[in-house]
């Protein structure tokens, strides 16, 4: 939906995003002055007359509720205009959807495995097929005569490697080809992929943007008028909305959301010094910023012990909560890319991976030092 109408008059000016979010959904409901944004449950909406409409016809085709997600979607990435679907993947399903059939794109190798896996599940049928770049100069080598887009992760998941977005958005500029950046990991807190050139962004929303582990939500923003209104048809057609209930969800974890994402990256910071004095690791990989670290270790058989000792981080999928999540690849994220291929490009066996949540720093690093010395030998 379009972020444009939400400049009327209810709408606090010239405030930062931040503050803006923060009061999402707050001064539009004037009928009641309700801080927060009703859960509108109707799927339908009577015609004040004939050949008249509130706006609001058919809930998949728009929703009062999800309209508020959507603004303040758009808002977060600096887009025009923000989607918000029933989950991460299909919000990858949708904006897939864009190419015809017989298109070619490039990806990042190190990549999320469900995205693997639906790529490869494309490339099956046939409908899109893929070709996966290890680095950032790889990418234009891979472009094809076909090549439609550009799909990037950065950081990659699980391996944490960066390419620059401004760069590869020269690239796709120069090919007339899309840059479609997941930007699940870092999330406009530390990167805002439109700013920098790419053309639409992509969310689970169901890690940092909402942020509690409790709502399954995917987002798309865009600011180009053209490629949103294919995908607000697409997403009309197809319904892979998300319910009113799941967007009242969404709208509350993000007002936390610059919050936590400070939080999150000061463990994150702590939790990485702490893992480079440990002897058992062999190797830690953090980019630097946001909340997200990965490491191996250096006895593979350990791994069980070690998961099964910890008390405060969890043993689980997903990231981006509150709660501290440790997560072995091997067997769930990653767990559909063929071992041989995941270990060629270093997503060994000996790596886990680790969100880390907002609870106090020295409980999350004391947990993993007396599971570290359950490990020692
Ligand atoms: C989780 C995840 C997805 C898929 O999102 P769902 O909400 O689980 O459908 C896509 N990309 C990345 C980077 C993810 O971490």
């Amino acid at each position: 939906m379009s972020n444009e109408e939400k400049d009327s008059d209810h709408c606090q000016k010239n405030v930062s995003s931040e503050t803006a979010i923060v009061q999402l959904g707050n001064r539009k409901f004037t009928d009641t002055g309700s801080i927060n944004t009703p859960i509108f449950l109707s799927t339908t909406y009577q015609h004040p007359e004939f050949g008249q409409s509130t706006g609001y016809d058919y809930t998949r085709t728009k929703n009062p509720t999800r309209a508020v997600l959507e603004e303040g979607l758009a808002l977060l990435e600096n887009g025009r205009f923000g989607f918000a679907t029933s989950s991460g993947m299909s919000a990858i399903l949708l904006v897939l959807d864009l190419f015809d059939s017989g298109s070619h794109i490039v990806a990042s190798r190190d990549l999320y495995g469900g995205s693997y896996r639906y790529f490869t599940d494309l490339e099956k049928k046939p409908k899109i097929t893929f070709s996966y770049s290890e680095s950032e100069e790889q990418f234009e080598t891979l472009i094809q005569e076909d090549t439609v887009a550009l799909f990037v992760e950065t950081p990659t998941n699980p391996l944490m490697e960066e390419v620059s977005i401004e760069n590869l958005a020269k690239i796709a500029k120069k090919h007339q080809i899309l840059l479609i950046v997941d930007n699940t990991f870092y999330t406009p807190y530390i990167q805002k992929p439109l700013d920098l050139g790419a053309d639409i962004v992509i969310h689970s929303a169901t890690k940092y943007l909402c942020g509690h582990n409790d709502v399954l939500a995917g987002a798309v923003m865009v600011k180009d008028e053209k490629i949103a209104e294919q995908l607000e048809f697409q997403l009309n057609t197809t319904g892979v909305v998300l319910s009113p209930f799941d967007s009242w969800l969404v709208i509350r974890g993000l007002k936390t959301f610059p919050l936590r994402m400070e939080r999150h990256e000061a463990n994150a910071k702590e939790v990485v010094a702490f893992l480079k004095t440990v002897k058992e690791v062999k190797k830690v990989f953090y980019p630097g910023r946001g909340g997200m670290v990965s490491f191996k270790i250096n006895n593979e058989s350990a791994i069980g012990i070690f998961l099964n000792a910890l008390k405060v981080v969890t043993f689980a999928e997903s990231l981006g909560g509150v709660e501290s999540l440790i997560t072995y690849p091997t067997t769930q994220t990653h767990a559909d890319i063929p071992e041989k291929l995941r270990i060629e490009y270093g997503l060994t066996n000996d790596l886990l991976r680790l969100s880390v949540g907002i609870e106090r720093s020295s409980d999350i690093i004391q947990d993993l030092q007396q599971a570290f010395e359950k490990i020692e030998n």
